[in-house]
């Protein structure tokens, strides 16, 4: 009997052990800027694609993206979004079922979005997209703070204003836009043992917008900055989504998304091929804000245009389980993202001013 009850003992130990949620020790978040939740759960967009003006290639868009079933056609254009996160992770932000994640900063333009995600709040000060060094205290703040994270932090991102939205100047966090670092705290990466220099095709790659590059070369370098260094927080912030609304190209806002959807699977297969990260790391996907969606001309702008409050977030990671769409009918904050980075690295996130709460449902409280 004794020795039954040490065996049952050590066995219960074991199941314990092995119930043991496994940690986020590194948190990857990726942001694709003003890429409006209507596309994100129902694909591409009927009332959009019939407007002549705003498409190029109906029909290639249509065999490419579209199907009659709309869960069907937003993993045509999202594939790794519906096929992979959706059945490993989590998703917020569908409005049509009352599932709601809002902005609170009220200006609904990049900046004061950028600025609520990472510092959690949404303050009324940061109201321009040409604001100096954002003052508020944020998740790079935080966790340059911490044990371990030290020389661990890195932010990439097509837009120049990144530097000042994460300031730079204060946390020296190495912050990368058009591929250099801004200010001292960055090692500048040379491609010394390849063919290709970033810098080189920044320069003979015309922009298609003064103030933001390509994508493609940001992820690039995201990805080669976090095979060398293992960061163990890295922001990449993608920005062609917004610009392509804003010109009104409908065609170029969609295969943006897929495009950017292929580089979020590739950089998950890298995650999970690389012993430092494998099972140990958490990919939280969002946007700054969202767009207009009645009257139909306004899906492509943002700013004092109604419904552009509303964004999505999705979340993989160890220890997270595998709700996927959240059906739930709830009202969740774009200011609660930094204190949910930090929880979900073991950490309660204390700014020296308001802040939104830790998501409870992706810590699973
Ligand atoms: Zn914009």
């Amino acid at each position: 009997m004794k020795h039954f009850s040490v065996l049952f003992i050590v066995l219960l130990s074991f199941s314990a052990l092995c119930q043991q949620k496994a940690k986020t020790e590194n948190v990857i978040l990726v942001t694709i800027d003003g890429y409006r939740w209507q596309e994100f759960f129902g694909g591409p967009q009927k009332k959009v694609l019939r407007v002549k003006k705003y498409v190029h290639d109906a029909d290639k868009l249509k065999s490419r993206f579209e199907d009659t079933d709309p869960v069907k056609s937003r993993a045509k254009l999202m594939p790794f979004m519906w096929d992979v996160i959706a059945k490993n992770g989590q998703i917020y932000g569908n409005k049509t079922i009352g599932n709601k994640v809002t902005l609170t900063n009220g200006y609904k333009f990049s900046f004061p979005g950028y600025n609520e995600i990472l510092s959690g709040w949404g303050d009324h000060r940061v109201n321009s997209n040409d604001y100096p060094d954002d003052p508020n205290y944020n998740i790079f703040d935080f966790l340059a703070s911490k044990k371990g994270f030290e020389n661990k932090l890195f932010a990439v991102g097509t837009w120049d204003a990144f530097p000042r939205i994460i300031n730079d100047k204060r946390n020296h966090v190495p912050v990368y836009v058009n591929m250099k670092a801004d200010a001292n705290g960055g090692i500048h990466i040379k491609n010394v043992n390849r063919p290709i220099d970033f810098d080189s095709w920044q320069t003979h790659i015309p922009a298609h917008n003064p103030y933001a590059k390509t994508d493609t070369f940001t992820y690039q370098f995201a990805k080669e900055y976090i095979a060398r260094y293992h960061p163990r927080f890295s922001f990449i912030g993608f920005d062609e989504t917004d610009d392509y609304a804003h010109e009104g190209n409908y065609d170029a806002y969609l295969n943006t998304a897929n495009t950017l959807d292929s580089y979020m699977q590739d950089l998950w297969n890298f995650v999970q091929g690389d012993p430092q990260y494998k099972d140990k790391t958490t990919i939280i996907i969002t946007c700054d804000h969202g767009r207009g969606d009645v009257p139909i001309l306004e899906w492509r702008h943002h700013g004092h245009v109604y419904g552009a409050e509303y964004i999505w977030v999705a979340v993989m990671g160890p220890g997270i389980s595998p709700k996927g769409e959240v059906m739930k009918k709830m009202l969740l904050h774009q200011n609660q993202l930094a204190s949910t980075i930090a929880a979900l690295l073991g950490y309660e996130y204390k700014p020296d001013h308001f802040a939104g709460k830790p998501i409870d449902s992706i810590l699973d409280k």
